[in-house]
């Protein structure tokens, strides 16, 4: 099956990740977005909570499943029968780190090809810590985070002042 990952922290899914998978999910039979549990930055939202979120927002996509992994991205995909990774590019600053990991990737699992979605020009500057930041604000974060989960990060937010 012609199966695709994406991996991602998503601390929290933005609209521009869902842009993501919306478009792997239209060109793919089947993508797995898949939570990292391992990620060296400090999260606001636990792993348990951002798979649940995530799987909540991408409950309408009939071919997403949604996992979560503690571990490298190279191994899970060869867990999984994936050959195919989806990363997204906004700026060019995303390039460079993003090009160092298909190359790490590539290293230990030579079967896995990268494959770089360039950002939807409504979604460039969309980030999950751009979504902090203005909920920290309390700004309206409807043109940032899927509506399911805005709740939750303003309650969050609000928590850890
Ligand atoms: P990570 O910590 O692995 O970078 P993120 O959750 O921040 O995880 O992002 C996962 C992937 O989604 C990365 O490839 C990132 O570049 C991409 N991405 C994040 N935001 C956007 C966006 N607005 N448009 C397109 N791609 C994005």
């Amino acid at each position: 099956m012609n199966t695709a990952i994406y991996p991602g922290s998503f601390d929290p899914i933005t609209l521009g990740h869902l842009n993501l998978i919306k478009r792997a999910s239209s060109t793919f039979e089947r993508v797995i977005v898949c939570v990292m549990r391992n990620g060296g930055k400090s999260p606001l939202f636990t792993p348990d909570e951002r798979l649940d979120q995530v799987k909540r927002v991408t409950a309408k996509f009939s071919n997403v499943e949604v996992d979560s992994y503690d571990g490298l991205v190279a191994d899970y995909a060869r867990e999984r029968g994936a050959r195919v990774v989806i990363r997204g590019l906004r700026a060019l600053s995303d390039y460079e780190k993003e090009c160092m990991m298909a190359l790490v990737n590539k290293k230990l699992n030579p079967g896995l090809e990268t494959l770089f979605l360039a950002a939807d020009e409504k979604y460039m500057y969309h980030s999950s810590s751009g979504a902090k930041e203005l909920a920290r604000f309390g700004a309206d974060l409807r043109q940032w985070c899927p509506w399911e989960i805005i709740g939750e990060l303003e309650e969050r937010i609000r928590s850890v002042r």
